[in-house]
């Protein structure tokens, strides 16, 4: 038996990195899963076809900004019409628009904390009456280590990650007696585009940093995820899960 099998995953941001990485594993357990993506159509088809074709499970892919209130509803009720239940709702899309504070335009802290944290409480709740109807699931969130640690240059990307932190915590207390988990992932220094960015001399200090000595990989969040996502966890929520090789502790 599959740890995922017969189980419907919503992932956001899921046609290049993390995501992708996710869905992959996912879809090797067994699940079905509808993600989203914001501009990536090719990447998102590719995907499709080669998840379901490879693992024989359903996948679709909606290009739904998941900062917008309106598209996240638009996005789970066309979900819950095509595959008739979400089991784990994984809010992993997030991007970045470092700067020090001192030239951080006000257009900078509103794109940041709009993708990042708005994003997590839209698609929550338009998940919530389907949770809450199934009297089960697992929500997780992608925090980072930054958002416990801070980081020079990403006051924006910081608080936001932080902020996710708290919701997290708080879904967990409002949910549990309804039979839904919420947990969070922090993970490291993850080699995705979003890490490609930064020069040799900053991925060599952020490595030097770790104590396992290396950047993480999409399948090493994507394990975690599969985790608390399955019946593995059934008695874990409010917690945050550092992916990060030592980096936190
Ligand atoms: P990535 O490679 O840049 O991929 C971002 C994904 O999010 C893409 O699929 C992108 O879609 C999607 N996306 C961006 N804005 C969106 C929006 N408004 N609506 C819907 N989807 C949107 O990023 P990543 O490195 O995989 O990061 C994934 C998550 O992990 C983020 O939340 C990030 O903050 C977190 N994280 C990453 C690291 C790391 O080291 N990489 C570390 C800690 C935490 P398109 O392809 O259409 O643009």
């Amino acid at each position: 038996m599959k740890l995922l099998e017969n189980k419907t995953a919503v992932i956001t941001g899921a046609s290049r990195g993390i995501g992708r990485g996710i869905a992959e594993k996912y879809a090797a357990e067994g699940c079905n899963i509808a993600f989203s993506f914001a501009s990536s159509v090719e990447k998102a088809k590719a995907l499709e076809e080669e998840l379901s074709s490879r693992y024989g499970v359903k996948v679709k892919g909606f290009q739904s900004d998941a900062a917008d209130f309106t598209s996240a509803q638009t996005f789970i009720d066309a979900v819950v019409a095509e595959f008739g239940r979400i089991d784990i709702l994984i809010n992993n899309a997030g991007i970045t628009r470092d700067n020090l504070l001192m030239r951080m335009s006000e257009e900078q802290w509103d794109e940041v904390m709009n993708v990042n944290l708005k994003s997590v409480f839209n698609l929550t709740k338009a998940s919530l009456r389907t949770f809450l109807s199934q009297k089960s699931g697992s929500i997780i969130n992608m925090s980072s280590v930054v958002g416990v640690m801070g980081n020079a240059g990403q006051s924006n990307y910081a608080a936001s990650k932080a902020g996710i932190i708290g919701f997290s915590k708080s879904m967990a207390k409002e949910l549990g007696s309804r039979g839904v988990r919420c947990n969070v992932i922090t993970p490291g220094f993850i080699e995705t585009e979003m890490t490609a960015e930064l020069g040799e001399d900053a991925l060599k200090k952020w490595t030097d940093g770790i104590p396992l000595k290396r950047g993480g990989t999409t399948d090493d969040v994507a394990n975690a995820c599969v985790y608390l996502g399955s019946d593995m966890s059934t008695y874990v929520s409010g917690q945050v899960l550092s992916v990060c090789g030592g980096m936190l502790m």
